[in-house]
């Protein structure tokens, strides 16, 4: 049986794994589908406290995967879909693997939301529509792309794009973009990108090659339809979080984030059981307060473990 299981590769859950190794707990942390989390596909972070020159995202996850591994961490590639906390000891299924824990962190993290219009899955992948700029941008070198959103994930995919791409719109459904101030401006005076305001997706279009040609958008104040010929879609309209294994275990907001127990943000009403993250955060999803939450979550549950006679 192992002391304590972290679910999650991401920010949080490695930094769960650096401290809860620290406090010689042996933790295996479970690596699911997005091994490093949300981060590996983002490029610069800049607002990582510590790298005055910012850090490339996924050299980010692979220090603090170092930094848990050299302090005794064990990683095991393993996704959950079913969990039983109902007894003392705790058990994760992972298809016909099954194992069993005192302690359990949650850091599942969050995955990219999709609009569900017309032409998005078929071209999903290979053919054109993506929410990764970082993984996808240099296959769209001198052609024209668009982004959907107008929040920092979407200013930095825009802004990342304009490095290949010849033109960059900037397609957001208002009049206002939700970005940070210092994203927004700097989406607002770049001569590639173009912002186009109150502007909603309809479909997706492909060419002859099955792969994206246009899209077409419904001006919300005039209520005109257009198209727009591109060749790439990024989609970066937020995130899901990674939470439906839990959905009868723990309560689960409306957007199907975890609920901790009042009055704290990383402990739950099942004794040894946390959050950290993205799973559980909707509010400032950062990497560095999801770090500071598996941070939290470790220390916890480590204090738990103490009083524990299993
Ligand atoms: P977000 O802040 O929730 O923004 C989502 C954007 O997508 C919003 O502009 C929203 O429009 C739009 N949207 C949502 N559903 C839509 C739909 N069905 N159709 C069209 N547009 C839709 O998500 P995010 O940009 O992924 O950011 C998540 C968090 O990560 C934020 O806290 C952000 O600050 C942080 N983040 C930080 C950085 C950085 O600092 N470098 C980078 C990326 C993300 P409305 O504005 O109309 O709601």
């Amino acid at each position: 049986m192992e002391n304590i299981i972290i679910i999650g590769t991401g920010c949080a859950g490695f930094t769960a794994a650096i401290y809860a190794a620290r406090a010689n707990l042996n933790p295996l942390i479970l690596e699911g589908k997005q091994p490093g989390g949300q981060l590996t596909t983002t490029s610069e972070v800049e607002n990582f406290p510590g790298f005055p020159e910012g850090i490339d995202g996924f050299m980010l996850m692979d220090n603090l995967r170092k930094q848990a591994v050299k302090f005794g961490a064990r990683i095991q590639n393993s996704f959950i879909n079913e969990v039983d906390f109902s007894q003392q000891i705790k058990v994760l299924k992972s298809g016909a693997d099954s194992y069993d824990a005192k302690a359990v962190i949650i850091a599942t993290g969050a995955a990219p939301r999709l609009l569900g219009v017309p032409g998005e899955q078929e071209m999903y992948g290979g053919k054109g529509v993506t929410t990764c700029a970082t993984c996808d941008g240099a296959f769209y070198r001198n052609m024209d792309v668009v982004v959907i959103g107008g929040g920092d994930s979407a200013c930095e995919e825009a802004l990342f794009l304009t490095r290949f791409c010849s033109s960059v719109k900037l397609i957001h459904r208002r009049d206002e973009l939700r970005a940070s101030r210092i994203m927004a401006q700097r989406v607002l005076e770049h001569d590639k990108i173009e912002v186009v305001w109150n502007s909603k997706l309809n479909e997706i279009l492909p060419g002859e090659d099955g792969k994206v040609n246009a899209i077409t958008v419904t001006d919300t104040v005039s209520n005109q339809s257009s198209e727009i010929s591109c060749k790439g879609v990024f989609i970066a309209i937020g995130h899901t979080p990674n939470t439906s294994c839990f959905k009868d275990v723990i309560p689960l907001d409306e957007n199907g984030y975890l609920v901790p127990k009042t009055g704290s943000s990383v402990l739950t009403s099942i004794p040894g059981v946390y959050l950290a993250g993205d799973c559980a955060d909707h509010v400032y999803r950062q990497a560095i307060t999801a770090a500071g939450m598996g941070c939290q979550a470790a220390i916890e549950a480590e204090r738990w473990l103490a009083e524990q006679i299993f």
